[in-house]
């Protein structure tokens, strides 16, 4: 067993015991972190209310090398989420990200820059950056940087480069754009305006950063495609999809 310091952002506490939560963390250093938080749900337990939703916090956690479930000893609170007390679009879009690490990231695999980005897309919604885009803006990039991010070059299936028209053909399977040859051989294939691919090219490009903007004849259904690419990714729904904004401010 070994204890290792690190911040981590709170994406989900259950009940373990009448004393106890088991807290999934994503930490900066050591990567998403299920751990059992003893005596957490003690009125002056140790961990004085720095494991809420989204609260971001330094925290101490013993490795254990079994299968069985790491010990958080030490949780200190650096900031809390508080967009949830302003709108129920910020909290939603709090319950989003959260959901969505938790899918797409694994155990102990760690990737600081998603730590960052997450950091710095939370700066967003719970100040008083725009909701819609800054989510867009942050799947983009959060597919991107752990190797998921959809195809909007060239044929995702053949490699060629696909002659410009005004609409595009996008394969949920090959997981992007795809040419005129192989569109044939796709079986889950959506058409979509060449301008909502420019966009989300636009938005996964590491020069976009927040706090940005998504016209609102665009937004629609550049979350659309996300959405339906996320679902292929994880495969299923994510819960918190269907409370996404449906207007782009
Ligand atoms: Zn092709």
């Amino acid at each position: 067993m070994s204890a290792e310091q690190t911040t981590a952002i709170v994406l989900r506490t259950i009940e373990f015991s009448e004393t106890s939560l088991v807290v999934t963390l994503l930490t900066r250093d050591l990567g998403r972190v299920s751990a059992l938080a003893k005596g957490a749900r003690r009125p002056k337990g140790p961990f004085e209310g720095a494991l809420d939703l989204l609260a971001v916090c330094r925290v101490v956690v013993l490795r254990k090398s079994t299968d069985t479930l790491d010990l958080l000893t030490e949780a200190k609170l650096h900031r809390r989420f508080r967009g949830g007390e302003r709108s129920l679009q910020r909290l939603y879009g709090g319950y989003y990200i959260a959901e969505m690490l938790r899918l797409l990231t694994d155990d102990h695999d760690p990737h600081p820059d998603v730590y960052d980005l997450t950091i710095h897309t939370l700066e967003q919604i719970d100040g008083s950056g725009e909701v819609a885009p800054s989510l867009l803006w942050f799947d983009a990039q959060l597919l991107k940087r752990l190797g998921h991010a959809p195809g909007t070059d060239r044929c995702t299936d053949c490699g060629n480069s696909i002659p410009p028209a005004r609409r595009i053909a996008f394969s949920l399977t090959a997981g992007g754009v795809v040419c005129d040859k192989c569109r044939a051989k796709q079986r889950q294939i959506i058409s979509v305006r060449t301008t909502v691919i420019d966009e989300i090219k636009r938005l996964q490009s590491g020069d976009t950063r927040l706090p940005t903007q998504v016209t609102q004849d665009l937004y629609g259904e550049v979350r659309a495609v996300l959405n339906r690419y996320i679902q292929t990714v994880v495969g299923r729904v994510p819960r918190m999809q269907a409370f996404l904004p449906e207007t782009s401010s």
